[in-house]
Order: C-alpha cells, then structure tokens, then sequence
C-alpha cells in the first residue's frame, strides 16, 4: 500500500497468499506473533487504532505489482472495491470503496494491503528484496511485528522469484507516509 498507509490486516481478510511465519520469544503470546495467510496481524485489534489503514483520505492510494490485478481477476477474486487511478510502471494505483473493511467486500485483498504496515525495497547492493520501509501511522512498532516483516519479506521475495518485473517495479514505487526501518536480523 502505499502513501498514507493505505492498508489493512484486519481478521477474516481475502489473503493474497498463504505463508504463516511464527516468530518465538517475543513478549506476546505465540499466537499474536503469527501472521496470517492472508497478511493479516492478530495483535491489530489491540492497537486502538480504528483500522485506519483501510481509510482513504486524499492522497492514500494502494499499488497493486504489474501483474496483480490481472491474476486477482483471473482468479475470480471480486475487485469492484478496488478504484483505479491510473496505471502505475506497470502495475496499478488503487483506492479502496469497500463497504465492509473487515473482509475487503469478500474481495480480492492486494498484496501492498497484508503487507502493511511493511512494504519492500530492493537492497541495491545485493538485489535482495528487503522489509524496510513502515507506515508511520501504525501503532504497531517494528520490533513487535517484526514476524509480520519477515512473513512480508517471503511473500515478495517469492513473488520476484517468479515475476521478473518486480524488482524493478519496487525501485520505481513512490509511497507517502512511509519511513526507512532498521533490519533486527
Ligand atoms: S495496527 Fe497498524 S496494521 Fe494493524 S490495523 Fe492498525 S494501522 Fe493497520
Ligand atoms: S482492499 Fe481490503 S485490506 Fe485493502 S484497504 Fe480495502 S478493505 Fe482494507
């Protein structure tokens, strides 16, 4: 997602993919720090934080990879939430309409939404794609998602490994509302 955070992960989501990753010895319980097959993160309900990522306010806007949209159709996931802007280096920028956030109109939930509130970048020295970037409005800290960041890490890392145009689709991406993370591993 991308810009003011535009995301979500709330329970009962459309998942994109399905990986879960636990990460043990945090200060939660195992089963907070276990993202969800469709990106979402079982400790957002505790953050007060009314959602807002699923919020649109002007300028938020979701990026969908080139691709993505195509296979979401293809699929016969529903995308009618889903408000183009324009095409975006190949892929798409999005807004979101959905009526019923909770489960993206029991749509299609775009690979920036359960990613959120990490998005990759590629590390120009090694061509490895990275979780480095947070939405600044989450309340959630890295340290305390940083299960969901390596769950985020494996998706878009896979999705490189079999769509050449990411990498250089993630080099072009402009996102608002985001800020650089240190990686803890
Ligand atoms: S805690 Fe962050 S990711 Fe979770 S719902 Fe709130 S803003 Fe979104
Ligand atoms: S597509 Fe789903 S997760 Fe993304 S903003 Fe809309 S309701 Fe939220």
């Amino acid at each position: 997602m991308t810009d003011a955070p535009a995301t979500a992960h709330q329970q009962d989501q459309v998942a994109a993919d399905t990986i879960n990753n636990t990460t043990m010895g945090n200060n939660t319980t195992m089963g907070n720090n276990t993202t969800m097959g469709d990106g979402s993160i079982p400790l957002c309900p505790h953050q007060g934080c009314g959602f807002k990522c699923c919020t649109f306010q002007q300028g938020n806007f979701i990026v969908l990879h080139p691709g993505e949209l195509d296979a979401a159709k293809a699929s016969g996931a529903g995308t009618d939430h889903l408000e183009l802007l324009e095409n975006y280096h190949g892929g798409h920028k999005v807004v979101c309409r959905a009526a019923d956030t909770a489960n993206c109109d029991g749509g299609y939930k775009p690979l920036d939404c359960a990613s959120y509130p990490f998005f990759p970048t590629v590390n120009e020295a090694t061509g490895v794609v990275e979780g480095t970037l947070k939405g600044a409005k989450c309340p959630l800290t890295t340290a305390i998602a940083n299960f969901h960041r390596l769950w985020v890490e494996d998706q878009w890392r896979r999705l490189a490994d079999t769509n050449a145009e990411v990498k250089p689709w993630l080099a072009k991406v402009a996102l608002v509302g985001y800020e650089t993370v240190d990686r803890p591993d």
